[in-house]
């Protein structure tokens, strides 16, 4: 099986997807990177099935044009996606490694009404001098940013020898009772042999702090998402009536405030969904987010971890360390044994595994048992079994963005009960409720899949702009 260190789950890049935005996004750079010793001068972007049927909503178009030209999405100015691409579109011409060639969006994107059978989410691009082929190289963007290349060898990594390989919950879980670790403790031997301790650390810090800061800017920010839905931003409103993050300099300063607030479970319960919200909000604006698993589902994981650093008691960043260990390795087992693709597995793919990676990640920061830690994560995917993908419009918006503040929620709630449980007691093991969730998957009908063809998307029919 493959072998995945956590920060293939955590990616920082830019909203609204990672299927359907990021993964493209990491297409077109690579196929920019292979034009670079070629002679061409006009090139074309297919996508194909989930990709073509909700690539408008899910800013593909958008993310291809920004590939091409080059730019990272871990580090482009959100607030200047809008000018380059209207350049693009005003001056029809896009810039491929400092050259520039005629480029019109709407005739070179092509949103194909067919699918490929390798994968639901498939982009194909082409470049051609004086109109003959001259490369052409085919994707599959198979969740949370991961891309795959036709005809490659994508399994690069397996050559990595880890001392715990583990491809299964029980895997885990027998490494912990033989030496005696944690589920985090573990996680970090293996880190440790794709990176040093200190780049293990740094990045961890540097996930921690954009997911707080997206969490802070979505707290702060009033208006109408984009996309032509209309929907409105409601995070903003819903922190101002328990604690204005408009009064604080920093995300740390507004942290440390509410600590100081109310314990209660009403106003616990609206900080996490608000949490969850205002990074949703921020991913539907195209701001910059972490895929945790995926960027649909980018609010679960910073909800219930700032439930942790600002409503428990904890040990800050040794804490943070230890959830992002256990809750990243959750999402490797989802991805090696199941999907976290919402175009093959529906919502449960995506704020299921989310869920389910967050309440491992509290449970073992709470001090949970590797047993409860692996309980908790099971608990929280039972509970999302058959969720389907129905966004309106093919926006990350509707039903996504409450979405993310009920997985935060269950998560939470996974959590406690784990933590109050024995669980030799339990009937449903991990690796099951895995197994479960993709036999859901393979059963699941296509049109609540990631296409707008089922669900809220077909009762509430939009035609967007
Ligand atoms: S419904 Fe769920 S899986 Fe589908 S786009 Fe929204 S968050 Fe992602």
């Amino acid at each position: 099986m493959e072998r995945l260190s956590i920060f293939d789950i955590f990616k920082i890049g830019v909203g609204p997807s990672s299927s359907h935005t990021l993964g493209p996004w990491k297409a077109a750079l690579d196929f920019a990177t292979a034009l670079k010793d070629k002679d061409y001068d006009e090139v074309e972007v297919h996508l194909y099935g989930s990709l073509s049927k909700t690539g408008k909503g899910h800013a593909t178009d958008t993310a291809v044009q920004l590939g091409l030209e080059g730019h990272d999405p871990t580090t482009v100015p959100t607030e200047n996606i809008s000018d380059y691409l209207f350049k693009i579109r005003d001056a029809e011409q896009i810039c491929i490694n400092q050259k520039t060639i005629i480029f019109t969006p709407n005739k070179h994107i092509f949103f194909n009404k067919t699918s490929k059978k390798a994968h639901p989410n498939t982009l194909t691009f082409k470049a051609f001098k004086a109109k003959k082929r001259v490369h052409k190289t085919t994707y599959y963007s198979v969740g949370g940013g991961f891309i795959e290349k036709k005809g490659a060898n994508n399994q690069a990594q397996s050559t990595i020898k880890l001392p715990y390989p583990i491809d299964k919950g029980k895997d885990l879980l027998q490494y912990t009772e033989e030496n005696n670790l944690s589920i985090s403790a573990i996680v970090l031997e293996n880190e440790i042999h794709f990176r040093t301790s200190t780049e293990v650390a740094a990045k961890i810090e540097s996930i921690y702090q954009t997911m707080l800061a997206s969490v802070f800017k979505g707290c702060r920010t009033t208006g109408i998402l984009p996309g032509g839905l209309n929907v409105k931003r409601r995070a903003k409103k819903l922190a101002d009536s328990l604690l204005k993050a408009d009064h604080f300099d920093t995300p740390q300063q507004w942290l440390a405030a509410i600590w100081q607030q109310p314990k209660d479970f009403t106003t616990i319960n609206k900080f996490v969904s608000c949490f969850a919200m205002a990074v949703n909000e921020e991913n539907a604006a195209l701001g910059r987010v972490v895929t945790s698993p995926t960027n649909g589902a980018a609010g679960v994981i910073p909800a219930v971890l700032l439930y942790h650093l600002a409503f428990c008691k904890n040990k800050g960043m040794s804490d943070i360390q230890k959830f992002f260990l256990t809750a990243g390795e959750v999402g490797c087992l989802f991805k090696k044994g199941a999907t976290i693709s919402a175009a093959v597995g529906g919502c449960q793919a995506e704020i299921g595994v989310s869920s389910a990676m967050a309440a491992a990640g509290l449970t073992e920061v709470q001090g949970g048992t590797p047993k409860q830690v692996l309980m908790a994560a099971e608990i929280a995917m039972e509970h999302h079994l058959g969720l389907t993908c129905d966004p309106i419009g093919g926006l990350v918006q509707i039903p996504c963005i409450e979405r993310n503040s009920m997985g935060a929620i269950k998560a939470i709630t996974a959590s406690n009960l784990a933590l109050s449980s024995d669980p030799d007691d339990a009937i449903v093991q991990f690796d099951t409720v895995v197994k479960t969730m993709w036999d859901t998957a393979l059963a699941m009908n296509k049109k609540y899949k990631e296409t707008s063809e089922g669900g809220l998307a077909y009762n509430i029919p939009v035609i967007l702009p």
